[in-house]
């Protein structure tokens, strides 16, 4: 229980990779905020489980992003998790899911962050930690949106490690390939209609096809490395981009 006493937000924890990661750091005694969209009465039974408090703000908003933070308190842990997706040719690429992609996959984790250094620097202990992706330092075709987030994100994250270097406060991006997660299946039907393919020709020919273990990682992976990057023995570790990808970008 080393994250006893420590205040953890996850944004997008509601769903997939961000609730397995709520789910370990309150697993080490953190307490947990929980942010993200679903079902009321699912997401009452997650914050009986985890003890933790729900606050239901659409991150695609500089005032969502405010509000959310107003309502966590002091966050000692910051993980920047909440993240969309949408598969489309550039020349159709709609732009209202441009500015959505850039605001809630970039411009989200830029906005807690800022509001959440003060508290860790007055408490001399901070963990910033982004999921980024794979897409952070790779591209993928019609993906222009959430490769360009990623990609920023990753350059965010080195950022705010230099700034916060001499604070105690690390910055860490966590860069997955694929992960069995609600995403990553809603975006099957966009690619087999854009590319049209069959179901399985998108899992083994297309999302999988450049992950070389063949197989996808899952969210409980994410969080082990997430809970790590809180001990006292990754203190030195910042500005990193951690892959867990299969291989993908080792290619
Ligand atoms: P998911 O769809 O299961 O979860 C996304 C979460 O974000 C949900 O809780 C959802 O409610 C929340 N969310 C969506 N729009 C929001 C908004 N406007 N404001 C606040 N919250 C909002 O997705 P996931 O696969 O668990 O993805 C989590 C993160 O991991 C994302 O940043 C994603 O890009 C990244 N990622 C996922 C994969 C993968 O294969 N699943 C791979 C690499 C990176």
């Amino acid at each position: 229980m080393f994250l006893a006493g420590k205040n953890a937000l996850v944004t997008g924890s509601t769903s997939g990779i961000g609730l397995a990661i709520a789910r370990a750091l309150r697993d080490e005694g953190a307490s947990v905020v929980l942010n993200g969209f679903g079902d009321e009465a699912e997401i009452a039974k997650l914050c009986e489980e985890l003890d933790a408090r729900w606050i239901n703000t659409d991150l695609t908003t500089v005032e969502g992003a405010e509000e959310l933070m107003a309502g966590a308190g002091g966050v000692d842990i910051l993980v920047n998790n909440a993240g969309m997706q949408h598969v489309a040719p550039v020349e159709d690429f709609p732009v209202d899911k441009w500015n959505k992609i850039i605001a809630l996959n970039l411009s989200s984790a830029f906005h807690t962050a800022r509001l959440a250094v003060p508290h860790m620097k007055a408490a001399g202990w901070g963990r910033i930690i982004n999921t980024a992706s794979a897409h952070s330092t790779t591209a993928s075709p019609f993906k222009a949106a959430y490769v360009a987030a990623k990609h920023g994100i990753a350059g965010l994250t080195k950022t705010l490690a230099l700034e916060l270097a001499r604070e105690n406060i690390t910055a860490n991006c966590i860069s997955p390939g694929y992960v069995w997660t609600p995403l990553v299946e809603n975006q099957i039907p966009d690619t087999m209609a854009s590319r049209g393919l069959t179901r399985e020709q998108v899992i083994n020919d297309v999302l999988l096809e450049r992950q070389p273990t063949k197989k996808f990682a899952q969210p409980e992976d994410v969080a082990a490395l997430a809970v790590f990057l809180c001990r006292d023995v990754a203190q030195n570790i910042t500005g990193a981009n951690y892959e867990i990808d299969g291989g993908w970008t080792a290619q």
